[in-house]
């Protein structure tokens, strides 16, 4: 019924980025830090970030050399990241990116903005070992580690600055991750330099910078509870032999670690946990047997699927992107959920799984 997965490796060490991903489900964790590609569609904001990532790298490391030159880097970012879209049959329908993305133009705009500002001619500030774009920083044990987008000396110390494509506000202030990523590179650089940050801070692509207030005590903390969460992931992984045992060990199914997790299609204990807990806010995903569809005013069909008894009808579904054959067993995901009990609607992310 799910798409297996290749066998899970120990890992070397836990990135800052990925430990909050880590802490809060092993299993996902994991496969991320291996570079296991995911096997759903992400928001097209998400591919935005990716290219938009790749830009402030290579505008860091001196590839890029005037604006010109800058809006060319960009459109060979987006360029590359619509070929791979375009390479995968869970993304192609979301090419050109640029179409998908809303606010496509002031979000370029922005972005632009901030990646001038990353080209070495117009910053003379780095005059220490650490100072640079893209920083690889890590502790002494090599156990924690992670490129820091950007250390800036000042006369006050070093400050750690990471940009974000995203909201950087949540409901309760600057997001947690965010907080959580920035002081494990303070207390990185303290272990490394034996000097900690004067400042931690974000900037978003409209260039508003926040600043994260940190306790060093709490960054040590941290620093340590990545390690050992290096040591049981890596336990468990050497000590069990076969793959569905590690799965299981790993897994923390919950609605809110699995919501946005795109391993749910190989997650066996994710559909477990959701069978067991039905009322709970899980993703809209169903399994069932397909038995006809109806077509539809609009030129979409609705699709009829059957699983113990119960008929699901999902909506607005275009039969060019999705094949479906009569009885035959399927996973659908990333549905939107109607008001009616049992119907759901096709959404940008909806993907097909033969079970
Ligand atoms: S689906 Fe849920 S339990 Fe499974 S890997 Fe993802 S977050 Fe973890």
């Amino acid at each position: 019924m799910l798409v297996k997965l290749t066998d899970l490796q120990t890992l070397d060490k836990v990135t800052p980025s990925r430990y909050l991903n880590l802490s809060q489900c092993k299993l996902r964790g994991v496969l991320s830090s291996l570079g296991i590609p995911g096997l759903l569609p992400v928001s097209p904001n998400a591919y935005f970030g990716i290219a938009a990532h790749r830009l402030l790298e290579r505008a860091s490391k001196g590839m890029v050399s005037n604006q010109e030159n800058l809006d060319n880097t960009w459109n060979l970012c987006v360029a590359e990241v619509d070929e791979e879209l375009a390479s995968s049959l869970l993304t192609s329908h979301l090419v050109p990116l640029s179409t998908h993305v809303k606010q496509y133009e002031l979000k370029k705009r922005l972005l632009l903005n901030t990646a001038a500002f990353l080209i070495p001619s117009f910053s003379g500030e780095y005059n220490r070992q650490l100072s640079g774009n893209e920083r690889w920083i890590e502790t002494p044990d090599r156990k924690v580690g992670g490129y820091a987008d950007k250390i800036v000396q000042t006369a006050a110390g070093y400050e750690i600055i990471d940009y974000k494509t995203g909201e950087v506000i949540g409901r309760n202030g600057i997001k947690a991750e965010y907080s959580i990523q920035l002081m494990l590179y303070a207390g990185i650089l303290y272990e490394c330099s034996g000097e900690w940050p004067a400042a931690l801070k974000i900037i978003d692509v409209k260039g508003n910078s926040y600043t994260i207030g940190f306790d060093k005590n709490e960054c040590i903390q941290l620093l340590s509870k990545a390690r050992i969460l290096l040591l049981e992931v890596n336990e468990i992984i050497a000590a069990t032999k076969s793959l569905e045992e590690k799965q299981q060990l790993l897994a923390t199914p919950t609605p809110e670690n699995c919501r946005y997790c795109s391993y749910r299609p190989a997650c066996l204990q994710y559909w477990n946990k959701k069978k067991q807990t039905p009322g709970a806010q899980w993703p809209h995903d169903i399994t069932g047997t397909y038995t006809d569809n109806i077509a539809l005013g609009n030129g979409t069909h609705m699709l009829r699927l059957e699983f113990n008894n119960i008929v699901y009808k999902i909506r607005g579904w275009q039969l060019e992107r999705h094949q479906v054959v009569p009885n035959e067993k399927y996973a659908i995901y990333n549905l939107s959920k109607d008001k009616a009990e049992n119907c759901y609607s096709e959404t940008m992310l909806t993907t097909l799984y033969n079970c």
